[in-house]
């Protein structure tokens, strides 16, 4: 049977190539497209797209698009704007939240969508959501950022090259493939003189992603450190020095709670082996003077490093250092050991991290998928929900 998309389905599944060839058809080039009343409205939908994705306050509620032929070409060529938008900001954490909020947007649509159009959707992302097996090479594709035990290939029926998948595990399937493809070629190379046309919305997101982080993770609060950033900590006090990845763990993790590069160099000049120039190229690179900033690595990636130590309770239910900190502070529980949460202000510094000016405007960047470390602190987010 011949399954016919049109232009309500462009709107519920923009990331579809029947959607981009209708944007395609009436848009034209973004610095045109945007002056006029279609392109600013479409504008405005994709900050609000992007704002809601990170979770924004204040940010519209989804489902809020117009129905009729205007509000569908706002609605796709938004999205279309935001992709542009996300691309510019280089920032992992919301190219990872931005993928997640339309794959569920779409998938909220799939589950009352129309069974010979849920098949084409999901055909045209490479499922057969009738087939009792998926290849090995597109299952560990699909499942690489799913964290449930029974998605590992050990937990798996795998025959003649085919991994059993249960029936009702299909729409599971369906829904990463749907944010797989959402983020396959993000962030695109977008020239720079497209991006400067979309400065001042980006702008907009960063301080709204900045607030939220602070909303997030607020005052650095040493006692809520997780175990492995503590004796990281505890070592350098110590005057012994630290691995290359004990080293990345603990300045991603500080400069991710919000401390400044001056306060992190402050706590490696104790380490034997200090250097000030090499330590402020480190730090500073890690925390984004190069345009890059980097996440500290989730727990799986600190354990292959063996910079995971002295695990306690709370982190058998959390998969990243963050999560762990974030969850701690919540819950105003104590440190695990004692004292070890006072070693990390040296007392002549008088300063309160959360208040350090050099740190105003970061933004907390993935770029190490490898890492593993939003994607995770989402899971875990969700889990504890
Ligand atoms: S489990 Fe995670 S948070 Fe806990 S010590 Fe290991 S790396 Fe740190």
């Amino acid at each position: 049977m011949r399954v016919r998309i049109d232009e309500k389905d462009f709107l519920k599944y923009p990331f579809l190539k029947e959607s981009q060839k209708f944007v395609g058809s009436y848009a034209g080039s973004p610095d045109r497209f945007i002056t006029t009343p279609t392109g600013r409205a479409a504008l405005l939908d994709a900050k609000h797209r992007i704002l809601s994705a990170i979770g924004a306050p204040g940010a519209p509620s989804p489902g809020s698009a117009s129905t009729d032929s205007e509000g569908i070409r706002v609605a796709v060529s938004g999205y279309a704007l935001a992709r542009l938008i996300v691309s510019c900001l280089k920032d992992r954490l919301i190219t990872d939240r931005f993928t997640r909020y339309e794959s569920g947007k779409a998938y909220e649509f799939l589950l009352d969508e129309d069974p010979g159009k849920k098949e084409y959707i999901a055909a045209s992302l490479g499922l057969d959501t009738h087939s009792p097996a998926i290849p090995l090479v597109p299952y560990v594709e699909l499942t690489s950022g799913m964290r449930d035990e029974r998605w590992r290939l050990v937990n798996r029926d795998v025959s003649a090259g085919m991994v059993s998948i249960r029936a009702h595990e299909s729409d599971e399937l369906l829904r990463e493939g749907i944010r797989l493809v959402i983020g396959r070629n993000l962030p695109l190379p977008v020239p720079e003189n497209v991006c400067a046309l979309f400065s001042a919305i980006a702008g907009e997101i960063s301080a709204a992603e900045q607030q939220h982080l602070l909303e997030q993770f607020g005052t650095v609060e040493e006692s809520s450190f997780p175990p492995c950033m503590q004796a990281l900590i505890t070592a350098l006090s110590a005057g012994t020095n630290i691995s290359h990845p004990g080293r990345f763990a603990l300045t991603a993790f500080l400069h991710n709670i919000g401390m400044g590069p001056q306060e992190i160099i402050q706590l490696f000049c104790r380490a034997p082996d200090f250097d000030l120039n090499r330590t402020m190229y480190q730090v500073e690179h890690i925390s984004g003077r190069g345009g890059t900033e980097y996440t500290a690595p989730s727990c799986a990636a600190m354990r292959t490093t063996g910079v995971c130590t002295k695990k306690d309770a709370l982190c058998e239910r959390i998969s990243h250092p963050l999560n762990y900190y974030k969850q701690k502070k919540r819950s105003g529980k104590k440190a695990g050991s004692p004292g070890s949460g006072d070693v990390l202000v040296d007392s002549n510094t008088g300063g309160t991290h959360g208040e350090d000016k050099t740190s105003k405007g970061d933004k907390v960047r993935d770029p190490g998928r490898h890492h593993g470390g939003k994607q995770d602190e989402q899971d875990d987010e969700k889990d504890q929900a």
